[in-house]
């Protein structure tokens, strides 16, 4: 019945995607294939894929091996955080578009180019990073929870939105110490089911990974709530240029 079901929705898609011709995912000329991006567009994407440090992600320094100095002195509570491109102008423009404009489009895209990033060997249970009722209420939907259904549909892995509930609305995190950061967001989720999550991998899903603090207070919780590992995957993450090895 779900093949059956399946080869329905294949069929549909084909037709739509024969009745609309795909667009470049950055600037909206057609293009020939579904979510790529035209030649101009894919010279300016930044892709991060594997690269750098094996726990944070983050560009190594020449004297680094496969983790980065600051995760080996203190590891964070996401043993692997993977970004499919760095945040910029184009990806950014993706992300407000998530947000605003042709929402499902927008999220197949994304999660087309980060489900190679996501490691699907122990079955783990993919988590959106949770929007405040307030902010879900004014916006009608979690962009991120989007993107996470998306992933899940692709590599046919466990997608639970309702699991991870933002009790508490915080601030933009923006212009804050680290410290100031941790201390703003501690405390502001809260784990539904503790049963779904005890010795399972946990890989949260975000749209635009900044700082990372947002992320790791959901890990911190995961893991108090028994969670084997916590890994996160995101569209787009804010790099300095400088870490940028063009
Ligand atoms: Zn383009
Ligand atoms: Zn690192």
């Amino acid at each position: 019945m779900a093949s059956f079901t399946g080869a329905i929705r294949t069929c549909a898609q084909s037709l739509l995607d024969f009745a609309l011709p795909p667009r470049c995912a950055g600037c909206g000329t057609i293009v020939e294939h579904v979510h790529s991006f035209c030649p101009d567009c894919w010279k300016q994407v930044e892709f991060l894929g594997e690269g750098g440090c094996s726990c944070c992600g983050l560009p190594l320094e020449a004297t680094e091996q496969t983790t980065c100095a600051r995760c080996l002195a203190t590891p964070p509570k996401i043993a692997r955080s993977r970004a499919a491109v760095a945040y910029d102008d184009l990806s950014r423009g993706l992300a407000i578009r998530l947000k605003y404009g042709r929402k499902v489009a927008i999220a197949r895209t994304m999660a087309h180019y980060m489900a190679p990033l996501v490691r699907t060997d122990d079955e783990p249970v993919l988590v959106p990073v949770p929007l405040h009722r307030t902010r879900l209420w004014a916006r009608g939907f979690n962009q991120s929870a989007l993107v996470a259904r998306e992933l899940s549909r692709r590599l046919k892995i466990a997608n639970d939105p309702l699991l991870l509930r933002r009790i508490r609305r915080t601030p933009p995190l923006k212009g804050m110490s680290p410290v100031q950061r941790r201390r703003t967001v501690a405390g502001a989720f809260r784990i539904v089911d503790k049963d779904a999550v005890a010795g399972r991998t946990i890989v949260l899903v975000d749209d635009v990974l900044t700082t990372g603090s947002t992320a790791e207070a959901c890990a911190r919780v995961l893991k108090r709530a028994g969670a084997a590992r916590v890994e996160l995957v995101s569209w787009a993450r804010v790099v300095k240029p400088s870490q940028l090895m063009r």
